[in-house]
């Protein structure tokens, strides 16, 4: 036995009438033509048109309801007597499923069914920090600049106290209508700089503007392993504005190093060491992250030779572990000599044969056959 059910004399219309979907389609249908709807509608695109918001928030209303799959079965049953009383009816607060397609649309929040916009504009700061602090991570205070509402007025231009009017050039509108070839177009008002208002006495604290800068100290986590050109959002620390603040972006530049060279999570490093310890082998100091630490260079070590340390790079940056350091050992060559070491020189010269010399003997070989064939 079917439930009897009266309608109410509702004047609202039927929710898929509303979107104009069939009452058999898909859920994919209905967001798609509800979408189209509300950019239609979207009181943006019609400023200070009341028809098209009515339709926009019908159409809204239509689709929280019919997007909802429990709110539709009730809906498919009852009709909108489903929500009229108690609890079940449709609270502005029922925006949900409508915002997430209209932040998609349009990039703005809805909440509660009224338009919320990110009003705030993002900023940059460049911070400048140094190899070393960029390689362990760091946490700095900056001072950061920022405009927010300002307080005697509370952000509206207007010395407290005295009124607000109209723009008298485009009524309120913030835009104004005019002739673009065959269509009409709009654009924001001149006269009230696109407010649409009309302020005869400016707040004295912000000359009218409505924002004060202020100063505000941050602590901004750098985390180790951060690269040059690296950007740090942080979320909400942009223009301050009732409307919502913006972002803050922090741009880092990393100061090169006197000894340091990075790739990647790698450092790179040179070392100068002097012939007899090339050829004798030395034990030598080695800067690193972690402080000096001392590297055994074997004997017979040629000049550009490679040595890893594990485990002595910078930690990977958005990862896990460290990367090494690699030490390049260039051997120095004596730019000018005494005459006692010119002539100890000499004598080694004399003294060194192809067997101290193994490279230079092949090389002198190969070079005498080249032009025999
Ligand atoms: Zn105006
Ligand atoms: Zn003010």
């Amino acid at each position: 036995m079917a439930r009897v059910y009266t309608p109410k004399p509702v004047s609202k219309r039927d929710y898929y009438v509303i979107l104009e979907v069939s009452r058999t389609a898909a859920g994919s249908e209905i967001k798609q033509s509800y979408r189209a709807l509300a950019m239609k509608y979207h009181p943006d695109r019609n400023p200070d048109d009341p028809a098209a918001e009515d339709a926009f928030k019908e159409a809204s209303e239509a689709y929280a309801v019919l997007s909802d799959p429990d709110r539709r079965t009730q809906y498919d049953r009852f009709g909108h007597a489903a929500f009229d009383s108690g609890g079940a009816g449709f609270e502005a607060g029922d925006f949900g499923a409508v915002s997430d397609i209209l932040e998609g649309l349009f990039g703005e929040v809805f909440s509660g069914g009224r338009r919320k916009r990110r009003a705030g504009r993002d900023l940059s700061y460049d911070l400048e920090i140094s190899f070393v602090q960029a390689a362990l991570g760091i946490e700095k205070n900056i001072d950061v600049s920022r405009p927010a509402p300002c307080a005697p007025c509370s952000g509206s231009g207007a010395e407290p106290g005295t009124p607000i009017h109209k723009c008298n050039v485009c009524q309120g509108r913030a835009q104004v209508k005019y002739q673009r070839g065959l269509f009409a177009a709009t654009r924001p008002c001149h006269a009230c700089r696109g407010t649409g208002k009309k302020i005869p006495t400016p707040c004295n604290a912000c000359k009218g503007t409505g924002t004060k800068m202020r100063s505000e100290s941050m602590s901004v986590k750098i985390p180790a392993g951060v690269q040059d050109g690296a950007v740090r959002t942080v979320r909400g620390a942009g223009e301050a504005s009732p409307g919502g603040n913006g972002d803050l972006h922090i741009n880092i530049k990393v100061r090169d190093h006197s000894l340091f060279q990075r790739e990647g999570a790698d450092i790179l490093v040179s070392i100068p060491i002097s012939f007899p310890q090339a050829v004798l082998g030395a034990s030598i100091d080695v800067p690193t992250l972690d402080g000096q630490v001392v590297m055994k260079v074997p004997p017979g070590t040629q000049s550009g030779k490679i040595f890893r340390l594990r485990g002595k790079g910078i930690p990977v940056y958005g990862g896990y572990g460290k990367g090494d350091q690699l030490v390049t050992v260039v051997v120095e060559v004596p730019q000018e000599v005494s005459r006692r070491q010119r002539k100890l020189i000499t004598e080694l010269a004399q003294e060194i044969g192809d067997e101290t010399h193994p490279q230079q003997a092949s090389f002198l070989r190969k070079l005498r056959g080249l032009f025999d064939a």
